[in-house]
């Protein structure tokens, strides 16, 4: 007899054997306070407040008062969810206006809304396996888990580059025969070590084989470049990017995916992509929301500018307090614990002694032995917040024996 019980049980034990059973931190933000939330310790009623540290609403449009206010208009507009697939009933104008504000943001022709960055990447990497005949991916080593998903789903031949290894893609571009359709796949900010590809230089590489550009721009959309275009705007590569991805769920502070390319591509991925087309449209509430959230990103640079001197601050604090701070040239702030159980002792501490909330951040996420805590600044984090902070790291440091730097 099969115990099915018990299959699923033992996959969980392997899970916690391993310190990397997740729980789930029940919490309420709060609206216009971000970034202060309530806590429900052990998914009970009681609630205390607590301040959120590994957000990835970077910029607080999540609690933007025009974006919120945006959502409840055009529910009371139009009402809740859009009824349908894109296909059937489910566009409206909503949709058509965010996705030409997207292709604009992008200096593209098209763009095409999906459900999430998540479903976007795998819906969107597949397809182009499948149109391109005999197609190569090269995917950077450290490419989002929806990306990986998507090449395995389009089953053309992967091959893995080095992380931002440019001398390792080229040997491999070497090999290939300069006529096969080949795809360079790779994200702009890596999220967990906080540092940038070197856009240029790949897409000189992509030049000179004759390589299709694929870029996840996921977490510098709406941070980076003079209207939010993310670093392809910001290095003025984004003519060179045959292909940009976004999420509307990070720095745009709401929900959703998309892609912004040629025409023609958009057309084919619309047509092809079954992760689009069999699926109910996103609400026209959160479409309106994230409309006007990439209106407002777009229109001034000046939360971008507090979001960097913010990431900068708090990493100089941290650094002269002798805490482990991970090199990042980003706005993401690592802080390295190095052990998985340690890494969650650490957090459920903050939490329980300080009010502060940051998720461990354990494998398969980030390779073992590099566990960490992730701190997210953002323009709503004052220096009142990072004194806090960084007091509360000290005694968490201390307490519980931790390496600091040297
Ligand atoms: C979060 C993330 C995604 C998925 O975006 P969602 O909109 O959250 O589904 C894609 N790529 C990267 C690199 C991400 O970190």
């Amino acid at each position: 007899m099969v115990d099915y019980n018990k299959a699923f049980e033992t996959a969980v034990d392997a899970v916690r054997t391993e310190g990397r059973y997740r729980v789930f931190a029940d919490i309420e933000r709060i609206r216009g306070r971000f970034p202060a939330a309530l806590y429900h310790p052990n998914n009970s009623d009681d609630a205390r407040e607590i301040t959120v540290w590994c957000s990835n609403d970077y910029l607080g449009m999540g609690q933007n008062p025009a974006v919120v206010e945006a959502m409840q208009a055009a529910a009371g507009k139009v009402g809740a969810g859009a009824g349908g697939t894109r296909n059937i009933a489910g566009t409206t104008h909503f949709h058509v206006l965010l996705e030409r504000a997207l292709a604009d943001l992008h200096r593209k022709e098209a763009a095409l809304l999906f459900t999430s960055g998540y479903v976007a990447n795998e819906a969107t990497l597949a397809t182009i396996a499948r149109i391109l005949p005999d197609c190569v991916i090269l995917s950077d080593e450290m490419n989002h888990a929806s990306m990986i998903e998507g090449i395995r789903g389009g089953r053309s031949v992967k091959r893995i580059w080095r992380h931002n290894d440019l001398a390792h893609l080229e040997s491999m571009l070497q090999d290939l025969p300069i006529d096969r359709p080949k795809v360079i796949a790779f994200e702009s900010v890596y999220s967990m070590d906080g540092d940038i590809a070197p856009l240029e230089a790949v897409c000189d590489l992509a030049k000179k084989y004759n390589a299709f550009t694929y870029l996840d721009e996921v977490h510098a959309v709406g941070l980076y470049g003079e209207r939010g275009g993310g670093v392809a705007e910001r290095d003025g590569v984004l003519d060179r990017i045959d292909i940009i991805e976004g999420t509307l769920g990070k720095a745009f502070g709401v929900m959703g995916g998309y892609i912004a390319a040629r025409a023609s591509i958009i057309d084919a991925i619309r047509s092809y992509a079954s992760g689009f087309i069999f699926t109910t449209a996103l609400s026209p509430v959160l479409v309106a929301g994230a409309l006007k959230s990439v209106e407002i990103l777009k229109a001034s640079n000046h939360l971008r500018e507090r979001h960097q001197e913010r990431a900068a601050r708090l990493k100089q604090i941290l650094t002269e307090g002798e805490l482990p701070v991970m090199p990042s040239v980003s706005h993401i702030v690592p802080v390295k614990v190095g052990d998985p159980v340690l890494c969650k002792k650490v957090s459920d501490y903050l939490l329980e002694r300080h009010n502060i909330y940051v998720q461990p951040i354990n494998y398969p996420t980030v390779p073992k032995g590099t566990e960490r805590l992730r701190l997210t600044p953002t323009p709503l984090h004052t220096d009142d917040l990072m004194s806090a902070l960084l007091d509360a790291l000290d005694d968490a440091w201390t307490t519980l024996k931790i390496k600091r730097a040297a």
